[in-house]
């Protein structure tokens, strides 16, 4: 219920940092997403906290739904915590966008008279889903695997912090795809931000806002491989990909493989005196005593093979003239089971 209740997911402390800067390199810079560590400018941000909004005016800003609004009465309204903090766009409960507010829960004033309804692109609903299913379950279906609710939030941030670079500090392949982010989700680049970069929890909503789609862009952009994102998280946005074998087919499971050859070579043992002693050689391939090979032909008498269908001794059965006719007795096997012995 409260922000000090989400540490360390949502943030990693509410503490003074222990070194000047600490707090913002170990959740911001920590990892990358869509462009490496390599390509990133060096930056520093001080006495920072994940996601908790400052404001210059000194008054609480908060979002608050029209509809959860409307739908209550007499002071009565509950905001979630998570619609306290720049981290979604639309209410978990009507899907409609959160609108910028003042006051306090007893008493809002919407800080424009105009209602924002905007349609929500279908990125945000997703990103927003998965902000709510974090909070809720404490991980995230991402399309790699599940990953844990800090993750999530820390790989949010990381695009948030990527898109803010100024373009003039990027090479040329990361701008390109920053570029196509801001571009795709109909925003200025960084927001309209000239020159340095700004950090994310400073900026006044409606250009966080803009951040927030941007992101949702390009994990959508990440997802369909319109950029790619080769960053240490970048990775967890898109699906494993299919390691087809050379020609083309699924890649074979041996073990499965083994498993279907054995029970077919029993059925045919049960039957064929032959098929029998074959299957006796095999499974005692890299036997070397005498005592093994009769627990490993008892249990095949045991699955009902003939006991008359399989040659007594371990001996007998490696004699050059041993068994029926035709079983495979060849010299290279011979070399094999002496090379083991
Ligand atoms: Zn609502």
């Amino acid at each position: 219920m409260t922000v000090a209740g989400w540490v360390p997911w949502l943030l990693d402390s509410l503490d003074p940092e222990p070194m000047p800067g600490s707090a913002f390199d170990t959740y911001v810079r920590q990892e990358s997403v869509i462009i490496t560590f390599k390509e990133r400018p060096h930056r520093e941000v001080m006495n920072w906290r994940a996601w908790l909004p400052l404001n210059s005016n000194n008054r609480p800003v908060s979002r608050v739904c029209p509809a959860c609004a409307e739908s209550t009465t007499g002071g009565a309204l509950t905001l979630p915590l998570i619609v306290q903090l720049p981290i979604t766009l639309t209410c978990p409960h009507h899907g409609c966008r959160l609108d910028a507010a003042f006051g306090s829960f007893a008493f809002f004033g919407w800080e424009h008279s105009k209602t924002n309804n905007r349609p929500v692109p279908r990125q945000v609903a997703i990103q927003d889903a998965r902000t709510e299913e974090a909070l809720r379950t404490g991980t995230v279906a991402l399309p790699r695997r599940t990953v844990h609710v800090g993750v999530w939030f820390r790989l949010l941030r990381t695009i948030i912090e990527e898109i803010s670079i100024p373009f003039s500090k990027l090479r040329v392949r990361p701008r390109r795809s920053i570029e196509l982010i801001w571009r795709t989700a109909g925003h200025p680049a960084r927001a309209g931000i000239i020159g340095a970069a700004r950090t994310y929890e400073t900026l006044p909503w409606p250009q966080q806002e803009m951040y927030l789609e941007a992101a949702a862009t390009a994990i959508h952009l990440i997802e369909t491989g319109e950029i790619e994102a080769r960053g240490t998280l970048g990775h967890l946005l898109t699906p494993e990909p299919d390691r087809p074998a050379p020609d083309g087919l699924p890649p074979r499971d041996i073990w499965d493989e083994a498993r279907e050859a054995m029970s077919e070579a029993l059925a045919l043992a049960q039957q064929d005196p032959l098929a029998a002693e074959r299957m006796l050689a095999v499974l005692t391939s890299l036997t070397r005593t005498e005592k093994t090979f009769q627990s490993i032909r008892g249990d095949l008498i045991g699955l009902d093979v003939p006991e008359a269908f399989l040659p007594q001794t371990l001996a007998a059965m490696r004699a050059p003239d041993a068994g029926t006719r035709g079983v495979s007795h060849n010299n290279g096997d011979r070399y094999r089971s002496q090379d083991i012995e």
